[in-house]
């Protein structure tokens, strides 16, 4: 009688769930279908065919069971201290049972002389195995309720907790589902890849991941839900991939004219490495295609894609259109607009600087500008992406820095124009290959993997808080050599009163080691006016200013060759890729540049490891790689530096690095032989990338 839609029936309707819980499981874990239960899958399981002998414990074990009998009960301390206390035995020693409440009830159940079945995480108390709030079950009960030995384990919040939610009782509710699903629950996949990847099938594997029988079945089903899960993914992207060289032709520049040959032998201030000149070559040939180009340029830190990007446009502007650029902060967006003029000094193209913060008049001015066509380079940020900003032929959007932009976002940006322009997406911030397949998968890649010549690699070091004058020597001596010095403190949130205490007591410090008129400090952080900050780096940026306070508003992208020292205050609050990108605003030009990561002299082992690696390495990908090993995915979620959109539920962009791979060209294979996803084998996929896709427009917040 069960439909597959019975798997989009409300959890209120669960028998167990009601709408008291069902608003719990709304808010606390997006439960909000059965189907959604189904795919909560447990974060671990605990072995419970293995007991333990109360000499064995030691607090280091994690969740032991015990099967022994309670001697007698007594009460312990005061006031909140007060709890309730059970002397438990088995025939090699006793242990206590402890609870800070539910005191009656408890006496009441579990009585002295039974046997019993504890389950709990051991600790020591004077000297003494202790199991706070203990799960207690009569020994013949559990024996026959044991029909799976690996007991699931589900993550939930202190609400979920204190509404008696448990992972036992979420357990529980999948279980009375399950028994309610009298079908076999249809296939996701089609049929011939579950039987040529030999994988479960997907009935099996969702009853399977949440009451395994033995680790093997266990595994199996892992398997076959991880390797949906990235499959899917992928055959997402790479449909977006297809369905765009099918579908659109992009615009076909066809020719290097007089902006970019003048550019070229009469403005370019250096000669192009070999790689950027590699990159320069598959980005014309991408554009000379008659395909659209999407393009990701990875390349690390001060690699100089700036340049990249610049000839890029100069190639769309002598075939007749408009560019833009799009940077994350008003600070960059000026920068670029600032190098760009300079570099086409005696080139007639137009170029203006559109942001949160331009007049009103200005926006009026580059509006018509822009579809009037006379307007040639458009740099901005965000606000490049307002409704009202249209242009009259944009052929090209280069896309600087911008980790959470995924696939949905640049969909977006087409709407700009009748025809797709071309896209090149530009990246520093290093990211693991899994992540970048993953966020950037749709995309054709080029990498600049070669620093301009001449740079002298950063020195990295580490001083604590109790070195800091030898740190103030080092940097009068920097000055002194005419070097420029940033100072970076920590803002993990604008507003964070805190944070900017810190600021403001390094700014106290600072002005007192280094007096004016002797010295010029400017400052910039995130609660200035646009203007002020413009301002502030105006004065460094020429040099005036000797030191720059800033919070992390310069973390990305921001160029001035002559500061040679990053001092990063509280270097154990950053994570790596932070550090990197903070770092490699120095080592620009060719004088030797140092990086000083200050911390207190306590660190965290991840702190230390993550100082370690700064210290040990400049290149960018090992960084990426060991921040990720670091943090794992489930930290990175949200974070500013990876961005990935969207949870996983089961798969691990760290472990699952060659099933990512794997999956990949399965689903390369796939569209290769049915390109539009048309044989009725394969009619499957469209509706579940419907369905996993379709509703998550909302999925990362570009800000
Ligand atoms: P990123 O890749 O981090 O965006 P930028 O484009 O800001 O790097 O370039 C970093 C610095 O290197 C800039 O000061 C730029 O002028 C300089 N630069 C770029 N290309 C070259 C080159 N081929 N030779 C020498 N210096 C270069
Ligand atoms: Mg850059």
């Amino acid at each position: 009688m069960f439909k597959p839609e019975f798997l989009d029936t409300d959890i209120t309707y669960l028998q167990g769930v009601g709408p008291k819980r069902a608003e719990l499981l709304n808010k606390e874990l997006s439960i909000f279908t059965f189907r959604d239960l189904l795919y909560y899958f447990p974060y671990k399981y605990i072995d419970r065919t293995r007991f333990y002998k109360i000499t064995e414990l030691d607090p280091d074990l994690p969740f032991v069971q015990i099967r022994g009998t309670i001697k007698g009960y007594s009460t312990e301390g005061h006031g909140t201290a007060k709890r309730l206390v059970a002397d438990f035995q088995d025939d090699t020693g006793t242990l206590k049972l402890v609870w800070f409440k539910g005191g009656k009830w408890i006496t009441g159940s579990f009585s002295p002389g039974v046997e019993f079945i504890v389950f709990g995480k051991p600790s020591v108390f004077n000297g003494i195995i202790n199991i706070v709030h203990p799960e207690i079950e009569a020994a013949d009960k559990m024996a026959e309720r044991l029909n799976s030995a690996l007991q699931a384990q589900y993550s939930t919040t202190e609400k979920l907790k204190n509404q008696f939610v448990s992972s036992k009782t979420i357990s529980k509710l999948i279980g009375n589902m399950l028994k309610q699903i009298k079908i076999r629950l249809p296939e996701s996949l089609p049929l011939y890849l579950v039987s040529r990847y030999k994988l479960m099938e997907i009935h099996e594997a969702l009853h399977k991941i949440h009451f395994p029988a033995n680790p093997d079945e266990l595994e199996k089903a892992r398997y076959r839900l991880k390797f949906e899960e990235l499959f899917y993914i992928q055959l997402n992207l790479l449909r977006y991939k297809t369905n765009r060289n099918i579908k659109l032709s992009g615009f076909v520049f066809s020719s290097v004219g007089d902006n970019f040959n003048n550019f070229y032998y009469n403005n370019l201030p250096f000669t192009l490495t070999d790689a950027q000149k590699r990159v320069v070559k598959e980005i014309r040939k991408d554009l000379g295609s008659g395909k659209q180009m999407n393009r990701l340029l990875q390349g690390d830190v001060g690699s100089g894609k700036t340049l990249v990007a610049l000839m890029s446009m100069l190639i769309a502007i002598d075939n007749g259109y408009q560019a833009c650029i799009m940077a994350p902060t008003e600070i960059l967006a000026n920068q670029h607009y600032q190098t760009i003029v300079k570099l086409l000094e005696g080139i007639d193209i137009k170029i203006r600087l559109l942001t949160g913060s331009s007049k009103k008049s200005s926006r009026k001015s580059i509006s018509e500008s822009l579809l009037d066509s006379s307007l040639n380079i458009l740099i901005g940020t965000h606000a490049l992406l307002e409704e009202n900003v249209q242009f009259a032929n944009l052929g090209l959007v280069i896309i600087d820095e911008q980790h959470r932009f995924g696939v949905a976002q640049r969909a977006r940006l087409w709407q700009k124009n009748l025809n797709p322009p071309h896209i090149l997406v530009m990246t520093a911030t290093p990211i693991p290959r899994t992540l970048a397949m993953t966020l950037y998968g749709d995309l054709d890649v080029s990498v600049i993997d070669e620093l301009p010549p001449g740079r002298v690699p950063i020195k990295t070091m580490h001083f604590t808080d109790s070195e800091r004058n030898k740190v103030f020597g080092f940097i009068r001596n920097q000055i002194a050599e005419h070097r420029q010095v940033y100072i970076v403190y920590p803002l993990i949130k604008e507003s964070e009163t805190m944070d900017y205490k810190d600021l403001e007591d390094g700014w106290d410090t600072i002005s007192r080691v280094f007096p004016a008129p002797l010295y010029c400090i400017s400052i910039v952080h995130g609660k200035m006016t646009p203007a002020n900050k413009e301002m502030s780096m105006k004065l460094f940026k020429d040099g005036v200013a000797h030191i720059l306070i800033a919070t992390t508003v310069i973390e990305v992208g921001v160029d001035i060759p002559n500061a040679t020292v990053m001092i990063i205050e509280s270097a154990e609050r950053f994570g790596l890729s932070q550090l990197h990108q903070l770092r490699g605003r120095v080592g620009r030009g060719a004088d030797q540049s140092y990086c000083i990561l200050m911390s207190s002299d306590k660190l965290s082992r991840e702190a230390a490891k993550r100082i370690e690696v700064m210290i040990r390495t400049n290149d960018g990908f090992e960084i990426a790689e060991t921040d990720l090993q670091l943090r794992g995915p489930g930290d990175i979620e949200g974070t500013l530096q990876s961005g990935i959109p969207f949870d996983l539920k089961i798969a691990d962009l760290v472990k699952d690095v060659q099933l990512i791979e794997y999956v990949r060209h399965i689903a390369e294979d796939i569209l290769n032989l049915d390109p539009l996803l048309e044989n009725s084998q394969n009619l499957i996929f469209i509706s579940e990338l419907k369905r996993l896709f379709s509703q998550r427009q909302s999925w990362s917040n570009i800000s």
